[in-house]
């Protein structure tokens, strides 16, 4: 029998504080480090050249200025919804910098890793959102994971999604007709080295992923500096199997960074 799209309702939301608490105890810790680094050589140093310790803690003074703006920036950008103080390379820093350092700080306190990455995911979903990107339908890729397909199906869809029959024993029928109707690609894939030939493949300006908390953070990281808008999957028969996703929710980030239609 058919399944019914949507049915499913949305994952907790990731807390934003979480993110915040993290972001900024990375920073703090990053700083100490710095200040360590500055301190212990100056004894030496000052035995090379008087002005020698005065110039590394210049360097050191640097880069902490740097991690607090850019901390800050991206907790003020979090808390008001929009860019600030040079935000929109945040997003950068964000996934290069920031989420190494929290999913560090994650694990030392025990923080389960799975609540780092969903709380990235918002955070990065928000920073996406606030560059105000308008991209036509057609460069948008729509990239799903192989689990998403009923997992009795016979089709093979990594090559081909147009080998679905939309017989509507899962979502990805459903997913077509969004992707018919809107112009949209829509791809499957089994893998992170699949999921990065399709996007090399492709060329998208944005891509929409659905997918569990840990490959929709590696994916974020992977395909850096293209924007990833990401969508968590529904698991009702556990992970990896049968997984569903809430199509108004596609559908909803389609809208929101497809050229021609107001947010
Ligand atoms: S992938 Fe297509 S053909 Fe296979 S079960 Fe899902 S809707 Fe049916």
């Amino acid at each position: 029998m058919p399944q019914t799209p949507t049915t499913f309702p949305a994952p907790p939301r990731a807390r934003k504080r979480l993110f915040i608490g993290l972001i900024t105890g990375s920073s703090v810790l990053v700083c100490l480090v710095l200040v360590g680094l500055w301190v212990v050589p100056v004894v030496g140093l000052g035995a090379i050249h008087p002005l020698a310790p005065w110039l590394l803690g210049a360097l050191v003074l640097s880069a902490i200025l740097a991690l607090s703006w850019a901390s800050l920036a991206l907790v003020l950008n979090i808390l008001l919804g929009r860019p600030v103080l040079g935000g929109k390379r945040l997003r950068g820093v964000t996934v290069r910098v920031f989420l190494p350092l929290m999913t560090m700080l994650g694990r030392v306190l025990g923080i389960p890793p799975q609540d780092v990455q969903s709380s990235f995911i918002r955070v990065n979903n928000e920073l996406v959102s606030a560059e105000g990107l308008r991209v036509p339908a057609e460069r948008i890729l729509v990239l799903v994971p192989h689990c998403l397909q009923q997992s009795r199906c016979p089709q093979r869809l990594t090559y081909d999604v147009d080998h679905c029959r939309r017989c509507g024993l899962c979502d990805i029928g459903e997913l077509l007709k969004l992707r018919d109707a809107l112009g949209l690609r829509l791809a499957v894939a089994t893998g992170g080295t699949i999921a990065r030939r399709i996007v090399v493949e492709n060329r998208p300006q944005l891509i929409i992923a659905v997918a569990c908390e840990r490959d929709l953070a590696h994916g974020i990281q992977d395909t850096f500096p293209i924007p990833v808008f990401g969508i968590l999957n529904q698991r009702p028969h556990g992970p990896c199997r049968d997984t569903r996703v809430v199509l108004e929710e596609v559908r909803a980030a389609v809208e929101r960074f497809v050229a021609g239609k107001s947010a």
